[in-house]
């Protein structure tokens, strides 16, 4: 069956499906970048409010700026802005369609976005743009040299990134006496809310003294911490929902069961009841938000490269391997958590636990080539944070060098046994020709500094980093793990 609001009736009953009625919902939020995470996540947690009946007038616009999303305009378009979403752990799987998107503007079209964004029935704009989308340099400080901005700056009226869009937007507004949407970033960056507003008001510092320091004082960014793993979707997907559940769905979306999402309370425009639905709300994000940046996606970031080095394919199987298990749970315990502030009602290694039970998921098919994309914008947000950290109180980094010297090995371009690893990073060509350096000059490695930032340059950290990507050409990932494990690196 074709997804379509008209064949919902026709699904099967194992299918669980919207239990209000399409046509109530109006628009509230328009969100930025939707990809699979948002569609696993925030959309989810919409779809269960509008469930209880509550805030329809909360539906989602969908918006974007890149060829990915006229894609995802187009396909989802043609079923009616639906979504399948499945849910799957090692207990069982559930399969729901989802409606809370009310409609998707045509990306390229900013005279029509920001027309959208001046609508004051929009009170939430939300981002999942990727860590690589808010231009940022290794110290985490907004790039307003970069082109793309540059060309917003001198063409306000026609912006063509998120950032001149939504300031546009913002502008419209002032202009017009509206109050301000709300800006919720909802992607993986420590202080999320904090980056988002120095990127917007950093654009506008170039545009208009005045319009930067009320997007400064007047307009909300709450810093949030969100959670789900959602890996990309293949034919292998599409093909499961075709066959298991006779769904017809051009783009659905599969994630674990697991989902969380803490966000702190500053919508002064308002915001939809989310805290019916498990969304916990917080003064102060910080604690959740650097515990799961370091432990969950800093383990994803360092068991990704040794899988790969060792050809493995699914997530999943890295974790059946005892050395990748071991070493994800000595890293963690021995280099990341006591550089992890405590989080109230949080046990840390309980923590621990339940990512690793996570990653070891076997139905959600994540893939180590997920895990491994963009590693020159991942390392310097989950890993090298927690270097700096234990840099300044005088402690050992001998596992987190490791992880980069893995990214690095990994950025030669062939795995241990020679087979080559495709690009995978906006980067690449610069990774790669820094990695084929290193290979005889490790420390070359580290002048990368918009990566690396003050660690490359800091002893202790560069005869670890050294040393750790030695021996991984010496004797290969397999071993070097098996030394790191045994405290004999
Ligand atoms: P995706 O590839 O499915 O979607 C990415 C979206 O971002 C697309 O709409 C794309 O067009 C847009 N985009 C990419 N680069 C951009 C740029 N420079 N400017 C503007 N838009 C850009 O990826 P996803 O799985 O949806 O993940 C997106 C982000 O969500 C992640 O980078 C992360 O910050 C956050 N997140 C993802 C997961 C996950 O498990 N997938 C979990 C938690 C958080």
């Amino acid at each position: 069956i074709k997804l379509s609001a008209q064949s919902l009736t026709a699904l099967p009953d194992t299918v669980a499906k919207p239990r209000y009625t399409l046509a109530d919902l109006s628009a509230g939020i328009v969100h930025f970048g939707v990809g699979n995470f948002h569609r696993a996540h925030q959309a989810v947690y919409l779809d269960d409010l509008f469930n209880l009946g509550a805030d329809h007038d909360w539906g989602i616009v969908g918006a974007g700026v890149r060829d990915a999303d006229a894609q995802m305009k187009a396909i989802l378009g043609r079923q009616d802005y639906l979504s399948t979403i499945v849910e799957q752990e090692a207990g069982g799987t559930g399969v729901r369609v989802t409606a809370p998107m009310v409609d998707f503007l045509e990306p390229g079209d900013a005279g029509a976005i920001i027309a959208k964004l001046a609508d004051p029935a929009i009170r939430i704009v939300s981002l999942t743009i990727t860590e690589g989308g808010y231009y940022l340099d290794a110290a985490g400080a907004f790039t307003q040299t970069h082109p793309d901005i540059v060309a917003d700056a001198a063409n306000p009226e026609a912006p063509k990134t998120v950032f001149g869009l939504i300031l546009a937007g913002l502008k419209a507004r002032r202009d017009a006496g509206v109050a301000p949407f709300t800006v919720m970033c909802c992607d993986n960056i420590p202080h999320n809310g904090k980056v988002t507003m120095n990127a917007i008001a950093g654009l506008a510092d170039l545009i208009d003294a005045d319009l930067a320091a009320w997007v400064r004082s007047s307009v909300a960014f709450p810093n949030g911490m969100v959670d789900r793993i959602t890996p990309a979707t293949s034919d292998r997907e599409r093909k499961m929902v075709a066959e298991e559940y006779g769904i017809e769905d051009g783009w659905p979306v599969f994630c674990e069961t697991f989902k969380q999402w803490v966000l702190e309370d500053n919508f002064p425009a308002g915001r939809p009841v989310l805290e019916k639905v498990g969304v916990t709300f917080v003064d102060d994000v910080s604690p959740w938000e650097l515990m799961k940046i370091r432990i969950l996606n800093g383990g994803h970031a360092a068991i990704a490269y040794p899988a790969a080095l060792m050809d493995i394919h699914f997530v999943h199987e890295a974790m059946e391997h005892p050395l990748i298990a071991a070493y994800l749970e000595k890293l963690t315990r021995d280099e990341i958590i006591p550089v992890v502030p405590p989080v109230p009602d949080t046990d840390l290694d309980d923590y621990r636990r339940l990512i690793a039970e996570r990653f070891a998921n076997p139905k959600i098919g994540d893939t180590i080539q997920r895990l491994c994309l963009d590693g020159s914008n991942r390392q310097p947000k989950f890993i090298l944070p927690s270097v700096e950290d234990r840099l300044k109180a005088g402690a050992s980094v001998t596992g987190l060098a490791l992880v980069s010297a893995f990214w690095a090995r990994y950025c030669y371009g062939v795995t241990d046994s020679g087979a080559k690893i495709a690009p995978n990073d906006p980067n690449w060509d610069r990774l790669q020709k820094a990695a084929i350096v290193a290979k005889d000059d490790p420390e070359a490695y580290l002048q990368m500094k918009d990566i690396f930032g003050a660690a490359g340059e800091n002893p202790a950290y560069v005869k670890a980093f050294t040393h750790a990507l030695k021996t991984v050409w010496d004797i290969g990932a397999r071993e070097t793990l098996t030394r790191y494990i045994q405290n004999t690196l």
